[in-house]
């Protein structure tokens, strides 16, 4: 029997019929196209991160359970027992974490759309039903009665919200959050990736919304290679998770790098900072460009419109000219035309500025 014949055989028709995520080779190009900090670690750290990579002891398994790490995240953000974290691979993995948790026939996982494609794709890979509401079209607000009879309609084990979102980059509308939890069967994961950038967090709403979890990463920060995540909830939550959970999803380098990252908060906050500085600059240039829409950003990142039709062709000359963003045209039909842009350094965007307005102006 051939290859082809026996997975055909064997593997689960929704996991055939996934796609695998695809990342646009960025060799050689200005990279603004994956929300990383553009910064490396902050001078005056290079040499006590060194003394923390030496002692680090590669030949032992880490601590399955990150503990000093857990407690560090928890003692920052004030939470204590029963709340607690469980930290993944980044969020990428607590999304397919979650999604193996709920993964039963007939269950659902539900969001907002256009949002975070990995929800779509953790889902699809266990077989749970993925069912996607339109934001607004002019603003990417989020339709709360839309989304209230979404739930009524398909009872979902899960809804994800991420906010800030990606790729619109808005705050998705903070009183809506009690509402749709109230009206939630299951788990409302707010996913807050880009929080640091909006200066907000409702992580503390977990104390008094049962159903509840709030996923943050350390990826936003400037630690997208370490992939470091963290789901925090009420311990009862956090328990069916620990069930789906590899014992030793956080390596030893990760759980160091992360906790030398706490230890030095300020030193990120300030590069944070800097970011915020630059996209407000950033905006204001894009702003300029005739035929461009911008709107606004409540993140590393920046979502924009070309007139109709030139979405992809503008893409692809920012590539020819050495830079790499993200084409959203294909993703979503309320995307046609869109543009993500990350943040770079002032230097990254002042070239990004020049070229896009060059091609956008010839
Ligand atoms: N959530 C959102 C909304 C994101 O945009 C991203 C990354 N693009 C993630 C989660 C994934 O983050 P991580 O690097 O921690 O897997």
């Amino acid at each position: 029997m051939s290859i082809d014949a026996r997975i055909e055989r064997l593997a689960a028709p929704w996991v055939r019929a996934l796609v695998p995520y695809k990342v646009e080779d960025a060799s050689g190009l200005l990279k603004l196209d994956a929300m990383e900090n553009p910064y490396g670690l902050p001078d005056e750290l290079g040499e006590p991160w060194l003394r923390v990579v030496e002692r680090v002891q590669l030949n032992r398994y880490p601590d399955p359970m990150s503990t000093a790490l857990r407690n560090r995240l928890l003692a920052d953000q004030g939470l204590a027992s029963p709340f607690g974290v469980v930290l993944g691979n980044g969020s990428d993995e607590l999304i397919h974490m979650i999604c193996v948790a709920f993964a039963r026939h007939g269950a659902c996982l539900l969001c907002p759309e256009p949002t975070f494609a990995v929800y779509r794709i953790a889902a699809q890979a266990v077989g749970l039903e993925y069912v996607g509401v339109p934001l607004r079209s002019e603003d990417f607000s989020l339709d709360v009665d839309a989304m209230l009879a979404a739930i009524v309609q398909h009872q979902p084990a899960v809804i994800f919200l991420a906010s800030p979102n990606n790729p619109t980059a808005n705050h998705l509308d903070g009183t809506a959050l009690e509402a749709l939890c109230a009206a939630a069967p299951g788990l409302v994961v707010l996913d807050e990736a880009y929080y640091r950038f909006a200066g907000t967090s409702r992580l503390r709403d977990i104390e008094s919304i049962e159903n509840l979890a709030v996923m943050h990463t350390l990826s936003k920060v400037g630690l997208a290679g370490l992939r470091v995540g963290a789901l925090f909830a009420a311990d009862t939550w956090l328990d069916l998770f620990e069930r789906v959970r590899m014992p030793y999803n956080i390596n030893a380098l990760s759980q160091a790098g992360a906790l030398f990252a706490l230890e030095h908060a300020d030193a990120f906050q300030r590069q944070i900072d800097a970011i915020v500085t630059a996209r407000e600059i950033l905006a204001a240039g894009l702003r300029e460009i005739p035929g461009l829409r911008v709107w606004p950003s409540a993140t590393n990142f920046i979502l924009l419109r070309t007139a109709p039709g030139r979405g992809t062709t503008t893409f692809e000359a920012l590539k020819r000219n050495g830079i790499l963003i993200k084409n959203l045209s294909g993703g979503h039909p309320l995307l046609e035309d869109c543009l993500r842009v990350t943040v770079g350094t002032p230097k990254e965007n002042a070239q990004f500025l020049g070229t896009l307005a060059a091609i956008l102006g010839g």
